[in-house]
């Protein structure tokens, strides 16, 4: 790569992800303009680019969600992509286009590959055009009589979730006919105040589940590869909390059945840019079901990057600027095994709730094979407005014993006061037997490690 597939590039998101693209643009010589809303004036994320744009007040419905502020800002400040990040309008097909209206690339696929995906029930439809089975379950559900009619069908447990949903909101696990309607209410509610939508459909609730998921490229010259999979089954409230790549605890048919599945759906929609193709995995049958296509690069990418010795923002950047993938699915090797733990500044002792302020020490471990993806350190005061990630731990070792090992380590040297952090649970779950051996589904955190906790 002699030139830089783009003069000056756009962050219309915050946090580590912000930190993470400038740092991504300036490895590729591209100049960057990120988004501040008036909470973020002074981040890091600000210090690090070439310039930052305020987009509005703190609220994020004001500011990283209002689509004509960001378009407008990137488009004053000469700049020729945009690179949405994850959450806020990372997945909005809208946004994509708008961007594309004004003559700027959108880093990540066409508004049309992101409709096909958009929702759940037309991404699962999507899939069943691609030949990837989907967990059994039902259509849109429309009344209480076809929900019962579908349900008897399904089978129990089953779960009630919302079409729009994302980070585990509006689901609602039913074990039985007469949970079936209280259920469905307070799904329902749940979805409407979350994503302004109420459509919800029933899948049968896999007891015994692993998360496992695909990471895939895909250029605008018709390559697409596979880069493994992540097992992110260690999950809170359906919200993941550690990812490993690659997972220790699948067979080979089920990898490379999930691997060829996700390629195939993302040839399907003629998908360009870094994908994540979400299974759901039955530890009782070793089958794995298609939950949902997430369009944009995901918190956990670096786990993925940590194996492949790949950058997946830098491989982003340069699809969306034509550039033909630089490697072949047989130039990917997979080598060692990371973990990545979710460091939030959360008080476990109350149920995890955030706990925004000052951060008055910051001690972030360093080493061989310890990598921090955060927007943190001294004095940074944590605002309440957006999600409470501080930073993610991610560790490589020779093989999981080792990441292991590294990951406790690192933990143990992680010192931060004057916010409640996640530090100090990590290292409890990484220290449990369970974990070590892989007794690990996506209801284990809740309903062994934390049931144990609270019992003893
Ligand atoms: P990943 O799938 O990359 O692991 P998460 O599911 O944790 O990521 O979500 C990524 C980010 O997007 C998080 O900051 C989360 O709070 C946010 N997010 C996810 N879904 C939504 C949504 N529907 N609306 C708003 N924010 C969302
Ligand atoms: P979101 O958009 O909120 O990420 P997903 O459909 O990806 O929604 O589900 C989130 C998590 O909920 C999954 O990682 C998995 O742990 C759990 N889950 C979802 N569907 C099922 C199912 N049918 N059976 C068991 N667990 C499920
Ligand atoms: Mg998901």
């Amino acid at each position: 790569m002699g030139h830089s597939p783009f003069k000056r590039v756009f962050v219309a998101n915050r946090g580590e992800i912000a930190v993470r693209i400038i740092r991504a643009c300036d490895k590729l010589g591209i100049e960057t303009v990120t988004a501040v809303s008036d909470a973020d004036r002074h981040s890091m994320a600000a210090r690090l680019a070439t310039r930052a744009v305020c987009v509005g007040p703190a609220s994020a419905s004001l500011s990283y969600l209002n689509a004509n502020a960001l378009v407008q800002a990137a488009m004053g400040s000469g700049c020729e992509a945009v690179h949405p990040g994850y959450g806020f309008l990372s997945e909005r097909s809208a946004f994509s286009r708008l961007c594309e209206e004004n003559g700027l690339a959108f880093i990540g696929p066409s508004p049309e590959s992101i409709d096909a995906m958009g929702d759940k029930l037309m991404a699962i439809r999507t899939a069943d055009a691609a030949d990837v089975p989907r967990v059994p379950g039902s259509d849109r559900v429309t009344s209480l009589e076809q929900a019962r009619a579908d349900a008897e069908r399904i089978g129990y447990p089953l779960l009630f979730k919302a079409s729009a949903g994302g980070g585990g909101r509006g689901m609602r696990l039913v074990r039985s006919a007469n949970e079936l309607e209280q259920a469905m209410i307070s799904a329902a509610a749940e979805a409407q105040a979350a994503f302004g939508d109420n459509t919800l459909y029933m899948e049968k609730y896999i007891e015994r589940a692993r998360h496992i998921e695909i990471q895939i490229l895909a250029d605008t010259h018709g390559n697409v590869v596979h880069l493994g999979e992540r097992d992110c089954s260690t999950q809170r409230r359906h919200q993941k909390l550690i990812e490993e790549a690659p997972s220790a605890f699948i067979s080979p048919e089920a990898r490379s059945s999930m691997a060829q599945a996700a390629v195939r759906l993302a040839r399907c929609v003629a998908y360009r840019g870094a994908g994540t193709v979400e299974f759901v995995y039955d530890e009782a049958t070793q089958e794995a079901y298609f939950l949902e296509m997430n369009t944009r690069i995901q918190v956990e990418h670096p786990v993925t990057e940590m194996v492949t010795g790949i950058d997946l923002v830098a491989e982003q950047i340069c699809i969306a600027a034509g550039e033909p993938l630089s490697f072949r699915q047989e130039d990917v090797h997979l080598k060692g095994h990371s973990i990545e733990c979710r460091i939030n500044a959360e008080d476990v002792e109350r149920n995890f709730m955030p706990g925004p302020g000052r951060i008055q020490f910051w001690d972030a471990p360093q080493g061989e094979g310890v990598r921090v993806d955060t927007h943190c350190g001294p004095g940074y005061l944590v605002p309440p407005y957006y999600d409470s990630l501080l930073a993610k731990l991610i560790v490589h070792g020779e093989n999981r014993g080792e990441a292991i090992d590294r990951m406790r380590e690192s933990l143990a040297a992680f010192r931060v006061e004057g916010v409640p952090t996640t530090i100090a649970f990590h290292h409890d779950v990484l220290s449990d037997s369970d974990f070590a051996e892989g007794r690990v589904n996506t209801r284990w955190v809740e309903e062994s490690f934390l049931a144990r906790r609270q019992a003893g």
